[in-house]
């Protein structure tokens, strides 16, 4: 998961590194809420900038067996209507944008 992140954090590149972020957790199977928000925050820290502000957005996602939709987290992987394991979604597990 910090792999992730850190990747998407570094293509924000040599811009000014801003006080504000936005993470979007696609998949919460792969990021946990507070992880994310713990890394994102050390990582702006680490680049200077006081008092952080990292805002933390899970995406709930489909059971693919019922449908019921819910936020599955790393920790608790199945559906809490059927019981059915959540599959992982396609492509980054986490978004990250300016706030
Ligand atoms: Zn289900």
């Amino acid at each position: 998961m910090t792999r992730a992140i850190a990747h998407r954090l570094d293509e924000l590149g040599d811009a000014p590194v801003p006080r504000r972020l936005r993470v979007v957790i696609r998949d919460p199977l792969r990021a946990h809420p507070d992880a994310v928000r713990l890394y994102a925050t050390e990582y702006l820290r680490d680049r200077g900038v006081e008092q952080p502000v990292v805002t933390v957005v899970v995406m709930s996602v489909p059971c693919p067996t019922c449908g019921s939709v819910e936020r599955p987290g790393p920790l608790d992987p199945v559906c809490s209507s059927c019981g059915m394991p959540f599959r992982p979604i396609e492509g980054p597990a986490v978004v990250v944008g300016e706030a």
